[in-house]
C-alpha cells in the first residue's frame, strides 16, 4: 500500500448573535442574555402567523456592515433574504429567513490568525444575516420544551474556507474572531450563553467532509477536532472511504457521534424572502461608522509603531501589546491607546507598567496621573516599590503630586528612628567606638542612613543618634 495522504482541512461556520436591542425582523425584546421568562418576548411576527411582514433591523445590518470592513469581505450593496424551508420544532415559520450565496450581504475577506505574523491567515467565504431559530430544551423526563424568545433573534453566520489544517489554527480563529466581535462590542460571544456558535467541517486525506455540531467552548472545539481527526485517519488506515455526514460532539462521552447524513441545498428548496424587498445598503454604508476598536489587528500595528522596531526590549514591548488586545478589556485598551498617544510619555515604559502592574489592579487609574507618572518613571525619579505603591494609592483616589510633596518632606521622625536604629543593628562594632568617644564616626552612620532614604535629614539623624548614644 502507497503512502496515504494525511491532510487535514478545517472550515468552520460560525453563528454569532448580536447585541441588538430587537429581534432581526420584529420589535420584541432580544433576549439575549436569555434571563427573560420563557415565550415572552414573542409576537405574532417571529411566530411566524399568517398576514404578518418582517421588517428588517437596521442596527443588525450596521453591525454586519462594520464586521465585513474589519474582516476586509466585499460588501453587497444589494442584499437579498431567502427562505430556507424546512420542518423542525424550533421553526416557528416553516422556514428560517437567511441569505444564500452571492445575495448574502458579503463575500470573501480573511482575518489573520497571529498579530506578529501576518502572512497566516483564514479566508472567509461569506458573511450573512439571518434570524436564530427556538431554544429547545430537553428534559430528563425525555419531554422537549420550546422557548420561542430566541427565534427572531438577529444572527450573523460566518463561513470560512477550508484554510486550517491543525487544532491550533482553529483555536487562534475561534480566539481572534472572538475577540474582534467583543472589542466591536456587537456581540459578547458567550458560547455557553449559545452567543458565539460553531459548526466544524473536517475532512483528513482528501477525503469528504464531515460536520460537528454541538459543540459549546473552544476547549471542546479542540477536543472534539482532535478526537474526529483520529477517528478518520484511523478509517482511512483500514482502508474504509469517509462519507460526507454530520456528527455531534458528546461532552460527557468525549467522542462525536454520526446523527444525520448531510442535507444538500436540494433539501432546503430556497427562494427570495416575498415579504422583504432586496435592500439598498449602498447609502448606510457610507454613512455607518467603525468603531474605534473595530480592528484589533490595526490598532496592534498603529500602537506597535510608535517604537522603533530597533530598540532594545522591542519584543516584549509587542508582547505586552498582545497581551493588552487579549485581555478584551475595552476601557484598558483605550486607556492604554490614550496614555500613549502623549508624545511625553515613552510606550515602552507605560506598556510594561500597564501589564505588569496595572491589569492586576481592581480598576484603572485617572488617565492624567497615571501619564504623569510614567513622566517621573521615565526621569528614573522613583523606586520600582514607591510606583507600585503610587499607582495603588491614585486608583484611591489620591493626587500624585501630594505623594510627591509627601516624599519630599522626608520620613517623619519616628521613621527615622527606625532607620536609624536597623543602621546601629547592622554596624555594632561602628556603634561601640562612637560609644566610646570617636565622634567622627557620626558622618559614616549619617551616610548609612541617607544610602536606606535618601531624604532623611542629616541634623535630624545627627540627633537621634545622640539622644541613642545617650541611652
Ligand atoms: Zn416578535
Amino acid at each position: 500500500m502507497g503512502e496515504v495522504s494525511m491532510e487535514v482541512r478545517i472550515g468552520l461556520e460560525i453563528h454569532l448573535q448580536l447585541k441588538t436591542q430587537s429581534k432581526m425582523f420584529c420589535r420584541c425584546r432580544n433576549d439575549y442574555q436569555v434571563q427573560d421568562d420563557p415565550n415572552t418576548n414573542i409576537c405574532p411576527v417571529c411566530l411566524g402567523y399568517p398576514g404578518t411582514l418582517p421588517v428588517t433591523n437596521r442596527r443588525a445590518v450596521e453591525y454586519a456592515i462594520r464586521l465585513a470592513r474589519v474582516l476586509h469581505s466585499d460588501i453587497n450593496p444589494n442584499p437579498v433574504f431567502y427562505r430556507k424551508n424546512y420542518f423542525y420544532p424550533d421553526l416557528p415559520k416553516g422556514y428560517q429567513i437567511t441569505q444564500y450565496n452571492e445575495a448574502a450581504i458579503a463575500q470573501g475577506g480573511y482575518l489573520p490568525l497571529d498579530f506578529r505574523n501576518r502572512d497566516r491567515k483564514v479566508r472567509i467565504r461569506r458573511l450573512s444575516l439571518e434570524e436564530d431559530t427556538a431554544r429547545s430544551i430537553q428534559t430528563d423526563e425525555g419531554e422537549v420544551l420550546l422557548d420561542f424568545n430566541r427565534a427572531g433573534i438577529p444572527l450573523i453566520e460566518i463561513v470560512t474556507e477550508p484554510d486550517m489544517h491543525t487544532v491550533e489554527d482553529v483555536r487562534k480563529f475561534l480566539e481572534n474572531l472572538r475577540m474582534v466581535v467583543q472589542l466591536m462590542d456587537i456581540s459578547d460571544a458567550d458560547m455557553e450563553k449559545g452567543q458565539f456558535r460553531v459548526d466544524i467541517n473536517v475532512s483528513v486525506g482528501g477525503g469528504e467532509r464531515v460536520e460537528i455540531k454541538n459543540v459549546n467552548s473552544i476547549r471542546d472545539v479542540v477536543e472534539a477536532l482532535r478526537y474526529e481527526i483520529n477517528r478518520q485517519k484511523e478509517e482511512l488506515k483500514k482502508g474504509n472511504t469517509i462519507r460526507q455526514h454530520t456528527r455531534r460532539w458528546d461532552d460527557y462521552e468525549k467522542r462525536t457521534i454520526p446523527m444525520r447524513r448531510k442535507e444538500t441545498e436540494d433539501d432546503y428548496r430556497y427562494f427570495p424572502e416575498p415579504d422583504i424587498p432586496v435592500l439598498s445598503i449602498a447609502p448606510m454604508m457610507d454613512e455607518v461608522q467603525s468603531g474605534e476598536l473595530d480592528d484589533p489587528f490595526a490598532l496592534f500595528d498603529e500602537m506597535a509603531a510608535k517604537v522603533s522596531a530597533e530598540r532594545k526590549g522591542y519584543e516584549n514591548y509587542l508582547s505586552n501589546l498582545e497581551i493588552l488586545m487579549r485581555d478584551r478589556d475595552r476601557d484598558a485598551i483605550r486607556f492604554f491607546r490614550d496614555a500613549i498617544a502623549d508624545e511625553e510619555v515613552d510606550p515602552m515604559v507605560a506598556s510594561k507598567w500597564m501589564i505588569n502592574q496595572v491589569r492586576n489592579m481592581e480598576a484603572l487609574p485617572p488617565l492624567d496621573q497615571f501619564k504623569k507618572l510614567m513622566v517621573m518613571v521615565q526621569r528614573e525619579k522613583l523606586p520600582a516599590h514607591k510606583v507600585k505603591d503610587f499607582l495603588r494609592r491614585i486608583i484611591e483616589g489620591a493626587i500624585l503630586d501630594e505623594l510627591l510633596r509627601e516624599l519630599e518632606k522626608g520620613p517623619s521622625d519616628e521613621e527615622l528612628e527606625v532607620i536609624v536604629r536597623a543602621v546601629i543593628e547592622e554596624h555594632p562594632d561602628e556603634f561601640q567606638r562612637l560609644k566610646g568617644g570617636k565622634k567622627g564616626l557620626i558622618g559614616f552612620f549619617i551616610g548609612r542612613v541617607k544610602k536606606k532614604n535618601p531624604q532623611a535629614d542629616p541634623g535630624k539623624v545627627k540627633a537621634i543618634i545622640e539622644k541613642i548614644v545617650e541611652e
